[in-house]
């Protein structure tokens, strides 16, 4: 089996974006399962799609691995990528939840030094559990967003390529925030890649591409499952020659259009009918 289609609560992806144009690698399925199942840190994908009509987006981050925020050159906050993103999956459904995604540091929770230079599945799902203690809810999802220092930790070797994980079956995603800064060559450009990776990393957790939420035309790239063909969709992943993440930053630029998922996975959301 696939590690990545397990139903066991496993890393789903190593997010590579693609500008990284060496050293990517596959996703990444660990066998390390997850057993401490908190009921908090399941994601009902069902519920998401049928009777939730709030998302709500938490930010934690350790000490100097703090997000980046502000506005873009057209003065587009840089948390409304995000938030954009996730409200374009469920546009034009009957319910069309609410987001609400913090756009400064005062709405994001800085949370004591961990003191981990590689995190697994386990120790992000671990720092996750002693954080959320919400009640389950099928008409709220909330998801959270870790911002961390130090490398996610791959079948045993830190990798300092991996920008984002997120973790199967829950609402939480983690985001390394020492890959993220050595990303970009201007402060723009390392903003829009942490952006980048926050949505492609809920793409994921929202069910794209095929990992929950079917397809309605076939669009799953076969040599990266969960991943999608179309080259200008934020989910695609490509080896090296890709066309870089500064394609997406010209078309925020010139369109003033920030959906970074293509038609086919758009079409997957706002149809999935659970
Ligand atoms: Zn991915
Ligand atoms: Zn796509």
């Amino acid at each position: 089996m696939n590690p990545c289609l397990s139903l066991l609560r496993r890393i789903l992806c190593a997010v590579l974006l693609f500008f990284l144009v060496s050293q990517i690698s596959g996703c990444s399925g660990s066998d390390e399962g997850l057993s401490a199942d908190s009921e908090y840190l399941r994601l009902d994908l069902p519920a998401l799609y049928s009777t939730v009509h709030t998302i709500s987006i938490q930010v934690a981050h350790e000490p100097e691995a703090a997000p980046y925020t502000g506005s873009t050159f057209s003065d587009i906050p840089y948390w409304s990528i995000l938030e954009t993103n996730i409200q374009a999956l469920f546009a034009g459904r009957i319910l069309e939840p609410d987001v609400i995604v913090p756009r400064d540091l005062e709405a994001m929770e800085q949370i004591p030094d961990q003191f981990r230079s590689s995190w697994t599945a386990k120790d992000i799902y671990a720092l996750a559990n002693d954080l959320w203690n919400q009640p389950h809810s099928t008409s709220m999802a909330e998801f959270l967003v870790l911002f961390l220092k130090g490398y996610f930790e791959d079948q045993g070797t830190p990798n300092d390529n991996v920008l984002g994980v997120s973790l199967v079956g829950t609402p939480v995603i983690a985001v390394f925030k020492d890959v993220i800064r050595a990303a970009g060559s201007s402060p723009y450009l390392t903003s829009f890649v942490e952006q980048a990776t926050l949505v492609h990393e809920f793409g994921h957790v929202m069910g794209l591409v095929n990992n929950g939420v079917p397809m309605v035309t076939e669009h799953e790239d076969a040599e990266y499952p969960l991943h999608c063909t179309n080259q200008n969709c934020v989910m695609y992943w490509q080896n090296e020659g890709a066309p870089d993440l500064r394609i997406f930053a010209q078309q925020m630029l010139i369109s003033g259009s920030i959906v970074m998922f293509c038609d086919e996975c758009l079409e997957d959301t706002r149809g999935y009918a659970p």
